[in-house]
């Protein structure tokens, strides 16, 4: 009898632990933007697997006893394939770790994170969702631009501008509608013809539009212009990703509500911001 129950314990404590994987939101860049879910779990993370778009704050809020994967993802310089970076998310819980999935903004939007689950899911993995705050409602919150606002937007899109081999498939007729926002994510690179498409299909050429740089950062910068040379102004600035597209009448609020960074409201104007934060009232 004794021996039966020896044995028993024995075999538990040579199955494999059951670990889990909790994909987690990191949001738009600013640490104190985390969920308090978010937080809690990476004090007490034993493996994050992150990527580029993870601020360095953030990850400065990572256990220090925590193994760091990073797995990158910028745009055409994937360090990781995402093939392998489901591999890797099933290969370590299964050796019973408890694994957090680290992704910027949502993990949800744009972030690929139904993929990685659907991995997961298919190898009988558990795991959690951790939502974050979404690049579009931080980025535009920092920026002073409401993306809905009663006299202006009642609708808001979020699309992705990521253009495959030069070729754009966005809805452009959905989106050049009036009285709606739309936020582009991905969209630097096809900016040129995200401007051009959009007036084509009979938005104004003097509708306002702005692109944010590293948006709820210190680094945030602002360029806003409208859809007839938001492109020229935006390489004169030099931005550079990761940038958010806003298009619609309520990037013009911002005139009035910008609080944060070098453009806040009833700031001293300075020779930055008249430089980059130009073109509405021209
Ligand atoms: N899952 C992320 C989006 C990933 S796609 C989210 O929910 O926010 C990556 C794109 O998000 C970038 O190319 C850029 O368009 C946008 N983005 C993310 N963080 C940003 C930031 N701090 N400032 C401006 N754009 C940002």
């Amino acid at each position: 009898m004794n021996s039966f129950v020896d044995m028993t314990a024995l075999l538990s404590r040579c199955r494999a632990p059951t670990g889990k994987v909790f994909l987690v939101g990191a949001g738009p860049g600013d640490p104190d933007l985390l969920t308090v879910r978010a937080a809690r779990l990476l004090a007490d993370a034993d493996a994050v697997v992150y990527d580029h778009l993870v601020s360095d704050e953030v990850l400065e809020l990572i256990s220090a006893d925590a193994e760091r994967i990073y797995v990158g993802k910028e745009r055409s310089n994937h360090s990781m394939a995402q093939r392998d970076i489901n591999t890797l998310l099933v290969s370590l819980a299964r050796a019973g770790r408890q694994v957090i999935r680290l992704k910027g903004g949502d993990p949800f939007v744009f972030g690929r994170g139904g993929e990685e689950l659907q991995a997961l899911a298919a190898e009988g993995i558990t795991f959690e969702v951790v939502p974050g705050i979404t690049a579009a409602c931080g980025v535009a919150s920092y920026a002073g631009i409401p993306l809905t606002h009663r006299d202006h937007a009642q609708a808001c899109l979020f699309v992705t501008g990521h253009l495959k081999d030069g070729s754009c498939d966005l809805d452009w007729s959905a989106l050049a509608r009036a009285r709606q926002t739309v936020v582009i994510y991905m969209g630097l690179g096809g900016l040129p013809e995200i401007c051009k498409q959009l007036i084509a299909h009979g938005l104004p050429a003097g509708t306002p539009a702005a692109v944010v740089q590293q948006g709820t950062t210190l680094d945030q910068r602002v360029v806003s212009a409208t859809l007839a040379d938001l492109d020229a102004r935006v390489a004169e600035a030099g931005l550079c990703s990761p940038c958010l597209i806003i298009v619609g009448e309520v990037v013009r609020l911002r005139d009035q509500l910008a609080w944060f960074g070098e453009c806040a409201a009833g700031a001293a104007t300075g020779v930055a911001d008249a430089a980059i934060d130009a073109g509405l009232n021209d």
